[in-house]
């Protein structure tokens, strides 16, 4: 099977260069000149639009199995290839999580058929866990460990514990502690592997809802989540990286303060990255007046001044990464008030259109949005060469995006199972109009392809 994508500027780590991209069953067979004619079976027209490396979303949580009435596998990677996502990384804690070698085989074989996007998966690391277990899904190609650093687990589901008191404690999995996040650094460190932790110090958020005492709204809410939390956390976990050599990846950063502590640590030589998302980068604690309690997310989303840091960040590079952390509720308890409602809010099929429309306003280059959603992604995740780069050899994943095209973003025509979007509304300029995964069209302009073609992609690094 050959595909041709004819008149595109094909995105490459060094510029962008019009070309067009030769796929063969699958792979990328060759990047020709203009003026190259060969035989194809099938041809996309890419005229005027920017061909990227396949865009990848590190941070997504299908809710399935367990809680499907949030949303489920197939809904996910079909707002995923809307998006322009070719490649989806799921987080672990889906019901049961995923926590050892024998579950993360039988969860990627019950996606089989369900999946329009490739998909990666992450193991979780837990309080009171047996170091051989998470040894185990590394070495089957888990992208790296997930330490959802201060959550309990409910011992009889497996499901994370937002608020630890919900659940008497012979029944809860305590929180990890540093010594967890030590402890999986060491086992991940042998095998040249990543943690990666939600970064908010525990301690210091009990401290903060005490201090918030009984206030309500956004500003005490904040308050109960103090930035010093993030930092603190950024600060330890460089210090288990130091000593540990295992590289570190600190997911959805969110404050100035964390980004502060993530350059300290990288000039102090921690093997430590960062991801962002777009909450975070285009909305601020004045947007709750407009949007309500749907924005509350973990952690929160605050200041003009986190904002700026973060931009400052993800443009010298000390954030390497940007994902969406799609993490589902449904509708009802997303208009639940405030303090009762679930964090975590619907991300997969805007994250790319989010970055076009900052390269369409010049606050990232072409190159940069490659290297943010494709590049520097599939380099932490252990899943290069064969995605995240436009080069002969790799999978023909591509994301064919017309940069001039605006597109108001419409909740209800969102693909992911809650139609629910902080972006409704919004003018985004830059859409994608195909996504390719290993050769295959599954969508091009709004129509899904079928059968769902998407496959396990397995981690492959070297041990240390
Ligand atoms: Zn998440």
């Amino acid at each position: 099977m050959r595909l041709l994508v004819r008149g595109g500027a094909v995105v490459h780590a060094a510029g962008v260069d019009d070309a067009d991209v030769l796929v063969v069953d699958g792979r990328i067979a060759a990047l020709l000149g203009p003026s190259v004619r060969v035989d194809a079976d099938e041809v996309v027209a890419a005229t005027g639009c920017l061909v990227f490396p396949g865009f990848i979303d590190p941070h997504v949580h299908s809710r399935d199995p367990g809680q499907t009435e949030k949303e489920d596998f197939a809904h996910l990677t079909a707002a995923a290839a809307h998006g322009g996502v070719t490649t989806i990384c799921e987080m672990p804690n889906a019901l049961p999580p995923v926590v050892d070698a024998a579950i993360f085989e039988a969860r990627a074989a019950s996606r089989e058929g369900r999946a329009h996007v490739d998909f990666a998966q992450w193991v979780m690391a837990v309080g009171e866990g047996d170091p051989d277990d998470l040894a185990g899904a590394l070495d089957v190609g888990a992208v790296g460990a997930k330490i959802f650093w201060g959550y309990g687990l409910d011992r009889r589901t497996g499901g994370l514990l937002y608020n630890v008191a919900d659940v008497d404690a012979a029944d809860r999995i305590p929180p990890p502690s540093i010594g967890d996040v030590y402890g999986a650094c060491v086992v991940a460190a042998r095998r040249g592997g990543l943690v990666a932790a939600h970064c908010e110090d525990p301690a210091i958020i009990r401290a903060g809802a005490e201090i918030a005492g009984e206030g309500r709204g956004y500003d005490a809410f904040l308050q109960a989540r103090p930035a010093v939390a993030e930092a603190a956390a950024v600060a330890a976990a460089a210090e288990v990286s130091l000593a540990t050599g295992c590289r570190f990846h600190v997911v959805h950063l969110s404050t100035a303060a964390g980004v502060a502590a993530v350059r300290r640590a990288r000039a102090s030589g921690a093997s430590l990255t960062a991801e962002t998302c777009p909450q975070y980068l285009a909305f601020t604690a004045a947007d709750f007046e407009r949007l309500g309690p749907v924005m509350k997310v973990y952690p929160p989303i605050r200041d003009a001044s986190d904002q700026a840091a973060l931009w400052g960040a993800v443009a010298d590079g000390t954030i390497a990464s940007l994902g969406s952390d799609h993490a589902p509720h449904t509708l009802a308890e997303k208009h639940l008030p405030l303090e009762r409602q679930p964090a975590g809010i619907n991300g997969v099929e805007t994250l790319v259109p989010f970055a076009l429309d900052a390269m369409a306003r010049g606050r990232l280059s072409p190159v940069a949005v490659a290297r943010l959603l494709s590049t520097r992604t599939a380099d932490i995740l252990s899943v290069a060469p064969a995605k995240g780069r436009l080069v002969v050899g790799a999978d023909a994943d591509l994301t064919i995006v017309d940069p001039a095209r605006v597109v108001e973003v419409d909740q209800a025509a969102l693909h992911h199972k809650q139609k629910l979007s902080l972006f409704h509304g919004a003018e985004l300029r830059g859409a994608p109009v195909a996504t390719v995964v290993r050769g295959h069209l599954v969508m091009r302009e709004g129509e899904l392809a079928t059968p769902a073609v998407g496959a396990l992609v397995r981690a492959r690094r070297s041990a240390a």
